[in-house]
């Protein structure tokens, strides 16, 4: 588990790590492919990967400087198990807010059921954390063998990804029954018309906006509107909102709200 610079939690834990949504903008493969060990197991000289990756124990693979360390990515983006990370929340004693698997997409469709209940078992472990969950794919929030869905205890949270007008609907995936919920609305692409989307701004508890960020040169930078129309809704409805700090640039450091939808713990470990 590690301290983090993403600014709306304090630690992430990434028992699993890897994703094939493929997404242009994804931060999380540039890293992981920065860090992919030169021999990659079950990776064919075409490049090809083969299987998927479950691992007990950490992989050890010797660096550029001669030296042997744990290998984060051994597979590179592609889904991996690090099945010895999954104690990481029991042994941190003080109470974090978590984000997991920000280095991956849990509820993606190409991972098993038994990675994600393994994942939701050590959860229950550490109860002293809150854990936040966010998937472009939340729809697999409901197919588990819980049957009715995700655990809904007060400190699991469920979000999905809202960067374009087509991805809205997605709200309505969030976990029925659940008054955990969030929208991360990051990068923000395009303008969502949030005045049209009430329903969503009634029915979730929390959304997150944030700009493209990264070296690239078309990235998008949002419209001052756009973003002043996604705040407004949140008002209307009484919802907090949090910005992040790509925003200071569009919107002036004056301006930027950083609500959180608990009690904002300070934490100094
Ligand atoms: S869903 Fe997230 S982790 Fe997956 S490719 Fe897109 S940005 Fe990257």
């Amino acid at each position: 588990m590690k301290k983090t610079k993403i600014e709306w939690c304090d630690s992430t834990w990434n028992p699993v790590t890897g994703c094939r949504h493929g997404c242009e903008y994804c931060y999380a493969r540039r890293i992981a492919e920065r860090f992919r060990p030169f021999d990659m197991p079950h990776i064919t000289e075409d490049g090809v990967f083969e299987g998927i990756n479950d691992l007990a124990t950490p992989i050890i693979t010797e660096c550029k400087d001669g030296k042997d360390r744990t290998c984060a990515y051994p597979y590179g983006f592609e889904p991996t198990f690090h099945r010895y990370r999954l104690d990481e929340p029991e042994r941190w004693t003080k109470p974090r807010t978590i984000f997991v698997c920000s280095m991956a997409d849990l509820f993606g469709e190409w991972v098993p059921d038994s990675w994600i209940d393994s994942v939701f078992a050590a959860c229950e472990k550490a109860p002293q954390h809150r854990y936040l969950f966010l998937t472009k794919n939340p729809q697999r929030y409901c197919k588990n063998e819980y049957g009715y869905g995700v655990p809904l205890g007060d400190n699991m949270w469920y979000g999905t990804t809202v960067s374009k007008r087509e991805d809205v609907h997605k709200f309505n995936l969030l976990p029925a029954f659940c008054n955990n919920t969030f929208i991360s609305i990051e990068p923000l692409l395009e303008d969502i018309e949030a005045g049209k989307s009430n329903i969503m701004f009634r029915q979730v508890d929390w959304f997150i906006i944030g700009a493209e960020t990264g070296h690239g040169h078309n990235n998008i930078v949002p419209e001052r509107k756009w973003i002043e129309d996604i705040v407004n809704e949140c008002d209307k409805y009484g919802k907090p909102v949090f910005m992040k700090n790509s925003l200071i640039p569009i919107v002036g450091e004056k301006n930027m709200r950083r609500e959180f939808p608990w009690r904002k713990e300070i934490s100094n470990e």
